[in-house]
């Protein structure tokens, strides 16, 4: 009932009628739209990405003088095919020419995002209000095949707080979460081994339906769970995002709370890609958003089962198109049809994101997300990557723009030792480039594995 009422009426009236949002408009669209036939969806798809790429032709002149130098005509594009025609846009393509990439229609409303992501380098974007509005929707239906709407009681173990907000906008977040949304937000940076019970009590007393939460931390919290027997609040399902899933992790998570998994995979950049149903068959694309694409090493969709990298094309950010944007994860697509009905393809598993847990000497957990969620605020870093080198050492190389100075330099370590703590030791060094692997991938945050070679929190390669 006061789930009814949350969805009914409390929500839309402040979306649509306080904050003039088309959200809960778009949200009924997509949940018509999720049962479509394949074939009706994807042309619904090219109808999209026609009048997109005619979009950016027109108003985007990077898109249009790249388009002309490979000799491609947009009005040829009549398929999902012929999108593979169009040359793959990388994130430092979007940064070196944002502005030029940046539409030029006037009256096109927008919000800015920034992302620290997991490649890093610091990404700065623009997205069109209406897309914007789009992707919370989307958002919506995705949760909500987790049994997560809006307004349902949830708890979330995110990484919150982490830059100290001036108290009014503190105050304001926390209204947002609590009253308007019922998300019970809890910090994840500040959890560790000791604390654990605290985090286990604060669910007892909520009692979610649903915990939202980063893989790891979450993973760290079952684990505790788990091996000291705690007695903990059941929620109907939970939800895994923003950090790779592994299915030891998954089997672990199920156990520890009882309750259903459903991951999920997005990024600043569009939001939620893809999620779970309840059949965990993979996870459904949002396809009416978005045309992912999975590709082997050159370009061409790799084959089933096989995993390769993930392209994604925005059908509605107008003020700053991302068209075949190579975004740095892996995944593997899914073939066939799920038993749920849906319409929307499927993500049979997201493979990796190069990023490590590290383990600080007092026992805490510093997810790798940590260090792009700092950095992303300061616009003169233009790469990274933190080492843990020992267990009580974090070594952060930066390579730097001319706009570096004195200033960004104490600001980075106050933020890093703010929450590290003095148990560690922290070295900033600034250098020319950041070594790739062997097989050229930047991995950002290395984690300290001991002595031995290997590591379990670790992604190979
Ligand atoms: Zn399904």
């Amino acid at each position: 009932m006061i789930d009814w009422a949350y969805q009914k009426w409390i929500l839309p009236a402040f979306e649509s009628g306080i904050k003039r949002r088309k959200t809960f408009h778009h949200w009924r669209d997509l949940e018509a739209s999720q049962w479509w036939p394949r074939q009706q969806i994807e042309s619904l798809q090219v109808r999209r990405l026609r009048d997109l790429l005619t979009y950016c032709n027109a108003h985007s002149a990077w898109y249009r003088d790249r388009w002309a130098d490979h000799g491609i005509d947009v009005d040829a594009v009549w398929s999902l095919d012929d999108l593979r025609s169009l040359p793959i846009t990388t994130r430092e393509m979007i940064r070196e020419n944002a502005d030029a990439i940046r539409s030029r229609y006037p009256g096109v409303a927008f919000v800015s995002k920034a992302t620290g992501g997991s490649s890093g380098a610091p990404l700065r974007f623009l997205i069109e209000r209406d897309a914007n509005d789009r992707r919370v929707a989307a958002a919506f239906r995705g949760y909500g095949w987790a049994g997560a709407s809006p307004g349902t009681k949830q708890s979330h173990l995110w990484g919150v707080n982490l830059n100290k907000l001036p108290w009014r906008q503190h105050l304001k977040e926390c209204l947002y979460a609590r009253l308007l949304y019922r998300r019970d937000m809890l910090n994840s940076f500040e959890m560790s081994e000791s604390n654990v019970s605290d985090y286990v009590n604060r669910l007892n007393r909520y009692r979610p339906k649903v915990l939202v939460a980063y893989a790891n931390p979450l993973f760290v919290l079952a684990r505790a769970i788990d091996e000291r027997g705690l007695r903990t609040h059941r929620p109907e399902s939970i939800i895994v995002g923003s950090e790779k899933l592994y299915d030891h992790q998954r089997e672990l998570i199920e156990r520890a709370f009882g309750s259903p998994v459903f991951e999920t995979y997005g990024s600043r950049e569009f939001t939620l890609i893809a999620a779970e149903c309840d059949r965990h068959r993979g996870l459904h694309v949002t396809s009416e958003n978005l045309i992912v694409e999975i590709v082997d090493d050159h370009g061409n969709p790799s084959a089933p089962g096989e995993e390769g990298q993930i392209l994604v094309t925005d059908l509605f950010n107008t003020a700053m198109p991302f068209v075949r944007y190579a975004i740095g994860d892996r995944a593997v697509a899914g073939t066939g049809d799920c038993d749920c009905g849906r319409g929307l393809p499927l993500l049979e598993k997201i493979v990796g994101r190069q990023m490590d847990v590290l383990k600080l000497p007092d026992g805490r957990h510093l997810p790798g997300a940590f260090f792009p969620h700092i950095i992303k605020d300061i616009p003169a870093i233009r790469q990274f990557q933190a080492v843990q080198t020992r267990r009580d050492v974090i070594r952060l190389q930066v390579v730097v723009g001319d706009n570096w100075n004195a200033d960004d330099r104490d600001a980075l370590r106050q933020r890093i030792l703010h929450h590290i703590g003095d148990s560690s030791q922290l070295e900033i060094q600034q250098v020319d480039q950041i070594q790739l692997t062997a097989a050229g991938k930047m991995r950002v945050v290395i984690g300290y594995s001991g002595p031995q070679r290997s590591h379990p929190s670790r992604i190979a390669g």
